[in-house]
């Protein structure tokens, strides 16, 4: 069988930057990411069957059915943009779906997954998640600090405080992050799995990602042959 791409995991609890970097990644490499929160909030924004079916759960901070996000993920996986590999951000969030990707991969075309835990203290956290707010239009984030503009720099539309940003919710989604992350780390762990500091500039993690994929940093080149550099670290 062909092999395809890599799939990358961003682990890490919500507001360690995850979708900075998965952004971050996506241009360097040329691959898509895939933000499994930002889809759930597309579906709500539509009033889509599965909007109105999880629209609570994502206000209350959450997690929604194992099932379901597991389905919305294989499907986004076997579009032919992610054949040659994607950056995944917020999934998996519980074991199970852990196990389900391990065993969706296994019976693809996809390599082993490669692991990155974005690892942060929760006062830091809440710092961030309390100034982050949001563009409706083009879902970008930004941190508001210090009398910064409201606005979004690209189109101009006035940033939101996402609904599970208020800080009942954003406690209820660390208490969720750290209830499940312990096992997910143990499943990964000595397969793939890298631990980073994500308290440290962005630029600085991105060139420790790219470093550990076998990548000249900030430099997009040939996806397939950083990453079989990299497996050979993990052999
Ligand atoms: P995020 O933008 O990744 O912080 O996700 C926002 C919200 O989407 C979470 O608080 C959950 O309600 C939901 N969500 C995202 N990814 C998952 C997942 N893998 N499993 C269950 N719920 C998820």
């Amino acid at each position: 069988m062909q092999r395809q791409g890599h799939i990358i995991i961003l682990l890490g609890p919500p507001g360690a930057g995850k979708g900075t970097q998965a952004d971050r990644l996506s241009s360097s490499l040329g691959i898509p990411s895939i933000s499994t929160g930002e889809m759930l909030r597309q579906e709500c924004r539509s009033n889509s069957a599965i909007g109105l079916q999880v629209k609570s759960l994502l206000d209350a901070g959450q997690l929604v059915k194992d099932e379901l996000i597991q389905e919305v993920v294989a499907l986004r996986l076997m579009q032919p943009d992610c054949a040659q590999g994607c950056i995944v951000d917020g999934f998996p969030r519980t074991a199970a779906q852990a196990r389900f990707l391990d065993k969706f991969l296994a019976g693809s075309a996809f390599c082993p997954p490669i692991v990155f835990d974005l690892a942060i203290e929760p006062e830091i956290l809440i710092h961030r998640l309390s100034s982050r707010r949001q563009c409706p239009t083009c879902a970008r984030t930004f941190q508001v600090v210090n009398g910064a503009s409201n606005r979004c720099p690209h189109d101009e539309a006035e940033l939101v405080v996402r609904s599970d940003d208020q800080p009942a919710a954003i406690r209820r989604r660390l208490e969720v992050y750290a209830e499940n992350t312990s096992e997910i780390v143990r499943f990964y762990q000595n397969r793939g799995y890298h631990k980073l500091d994500a308290s440290q500039p962005v630029e600085l993690i991105s060139q420790k990602v790219l470093r550990a994929l076998g990548a000249a940093a900030g430099s997009p080149g040939d996806f397939a042959r950083p990453l079989a550099a990299t497996h050979q670290l993990y052999a």
